[in-house]
């Protein structure tokens, strides 16, 4: 199916970005190259000229929150195996080296939690030390992480930071690919920062605009709009944290007992993030409560 480019009049303003979702700059957005979406239909890209991110302009999702799929239905009797992806070991190292070096137990709420991949790994590692629940809205997603044995609530980001029963009492909020679907995801960091503790922590992966698999994997898949609708750069990800009252930093992993594949490309991950921006897989970075 193709879809025709929608014309000009079509876009209203309230289906349209024209500011930077990322940073608000008041300086209007480049162009860029519009690309077809998954399901086939033309999606209009800006580049923001003050942080660099890319974003989708036009025409924008309706209802394109954190409920981007519906889940597979799943059998109570014959649980699924979870799906790891490499991401999802590095994430959890990265945060198992955190949850160590902190001088007391740690509380951890990780919006949009899906089927509880992450969380399955944590609690392997962390089980005396880590208090981990999930917010997932997908009642498919929600209850199979249930079934796997982990905590969650029922809520859309925008729900669980308004939620007053949640305000205040998380030492680190995680937002794994999260923030790459969101129309407004400073906004969502800023309501979201209401839940950290003063001194606590968001644990933030997004994809890489940059990402070095573009160069050497002819099919890497980057640009699926309508699925993400935000494109980061290392720093983009940081000017966003700075404009919502947070002081980013980068996140470091005790690699030892992790997959090859998800140790590939170790070595020069740190100089290529500080100086290139380049990274051999997503950006990966804490961010401290001001
Ligand atoms: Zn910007």
């Amino acid at each position: 199916m193709h879809a025709r480019p929608p014309s000009p009049a079509a876009v209203s303003p309230r289906t349209s970005r024209r500011r930077c979702p990322a940073c608000d700059s008041q300086r209007s957005p480049k162009p860029a190259r519009p690309r077809l979406g998954t399901t086939g239909e033309l999606f209009h890209f800006a580049r923001c000229g003050d942080c660099g991110l890319m974003f989708v302009t036009d025409p924008m999702p309706e209802q394109h929150t954190l409920s981007v799929s519906t889940g597979r239905p799943w059998d109570p009797a014959s649980l699924p195996a979870p799906r790891f992806r490499p991401g999802h070991f590095y994430f959890a190292a990265a945060i198992t080296t955190y949850v160590r070096r902190a001088p007391e137990p740690v509380s951890l709420l990780d919006v949009g939690c899906g089927g509880g991949e992450l969380g399955m790994l944590l609690a392997r590692a962390n089980a005396d030390k880590l208090r981990y629940v999930g917010a997932e809205p997908v009642p498919n997603k929600a209850g199979l992480a249930r079934a796997r044995g982990i905590e969650v609530l029922e809520l859309t980001a925008d729900q669980v930071a308004a939620d007053p029963a949640q305000a205040g009492r998380w030492d680190v909020v995680v937002l794994d690919n999260v923030l790459e679907h969101l129309v407004s995801p400073l906004d969502a960091v800023r309501g979201l920062r209401g839940l950290l503790k003063p001194g606590g922590v968001f644990m933030i992966a997004v994809p890489n605009l940059r990402d070095v698999r573009r160069l050497t994997q002819r099919r890497f898949p980057l640009w699926i709009p309508n699925v993400h609708i935000n494109y980061f750069t290392n720093r983009s990800l940081r000017r966003l944290c700075r404009l919502a009252g947070l002081t980013p930093g980068y996140l470091h992993a005790d690699l030892r007992g992790l997959p090859l594949r998800a140790r590939l490309g170790w070595g020069g991950k740190q100089l290529l993030e500080r100086l290139l921006g380049l990274s051999p897989r997503g950006l990966y970075i804490v961010a401290r409560n001001r």
